[in-house]
């Protein structure tokens, strides 16, 4: 038999999407789907014969197999909370949940010293190739080039700017030696004087059921730059978790996981 997954955040726009895929590939199992205990009813009918549903992550892992992967895409206190069960229970964590902050990332990074954990704020193959090839771009254009960042979400998006334009312009500020805390410019309202030359503008659109788009903007002197990537669906992001709990039960524990990770 392959991998089997248990889905927290099951009846979420993302949770579908996973458990829809899995159920579609002969090599995957579902093996359980967790959400809250106003959304389980909704989740127990789609899954009707399919797997276990629950409230509880930690009921559910007592009655899963013990090799299997939990995905998790909720929020940044739920994905904590799972954090630390899987942690305790011995099971690969797979999380995509957004707007964590430093603190909680800190906390993922000493609990993955023990057990396997993944998390990445954007799973997509596409982006991650992007952010790979921005450090190149940013030496090669030089300090004439201002680096800016647009991305545009759905109007439900909770985080904002979105945590794949935060580490898009973590790169970006990387590649130059910039702290990104210290340049990151997301407010522009007023008489705000002119653009510093130490800055990165990430600014943020919300409305409709965008997907997501992320543009990265290098101008200079006579011309412009523009990266843009489009998420057509939520297939890419949940192909992109899957494939990472699948590499994640052949990783030992040491560090905190990503896709950056997976591809190299
Ligand atoms: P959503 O609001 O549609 O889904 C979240 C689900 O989690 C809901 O069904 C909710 O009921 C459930 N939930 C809440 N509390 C819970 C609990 N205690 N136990 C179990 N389930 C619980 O959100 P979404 O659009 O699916 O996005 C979820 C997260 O994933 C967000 O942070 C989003 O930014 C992020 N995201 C990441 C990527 C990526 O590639 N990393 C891609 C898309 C979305």
């Amino acid at each position: 038999m392959g991998t089997s997954f248990v889905i927290v955040g099951a009846n979420g726009r993302m949770g579908r999407t996973l458990c829809d895929l899995i159920g579609q590939e002969p090599d995957l199992s579902l093996v359980g789907a967790v959400d809250t205990p106003e959304h389980v009813a909704d989740v127990s009918l789609r899954m009707v014969g399919k797997c276990p549903v629950s409230d509880s992550l930690e009921n559910l892992l007592a009655r899963v197999p013990k090799e299997s992967v939990i995905i998790d895409f909720t929020s940044p206190a739920v994905s904590m909370a799972s954090a630390r069960l899987a942690c305790a229970k011995h099971f690969p964590l797979v999380i995509g949940t957004t707007g964590l902050t430093r603190e909680q990332i800190s906390e993922l990074e000493s609990l993955a010293t023990t057990n396997p954990l993944f998390w990445s704020s954007n799973m997509s193959i596409g982006i991650n190739a992007i952010r790979k090839i921005l450090p190149d771009l940013a030496q090669a254009l030089g300090a004439d080039y201002d680096m800016e960042i647009m991305e545009i979400h759905h109007r439900h998006k909770k985080d904002s700017p979105s945590g794949t334009a935060l580490t898009l312009g973590k790169t970006l500020a990387e590649a130059r030696g910039w702290d990104i805390d210290k340049v990151r410019c997301s407010k522009r309202d007023g008489i705000i004087g002119e653009r510093k030359d130490e800055e990165i503008g990430i600014q943020a659109l919300r409305g409709g059921d965008v997907v997501g788009v992320h543009t990265v903007y290098f101008m200079g002197p006579g011309e412009r730059i523009e990266i843009t990537h489009h998420a057509h669906s939520r297939e890419n992001f949940a192909r992109g978790a899957i494939r990472a709990g699948i590499w994640l039960t052949e990783q030992k524990p040491g560090k905190l996981y990503s896709v950056a990770d997976m591809l190299s």
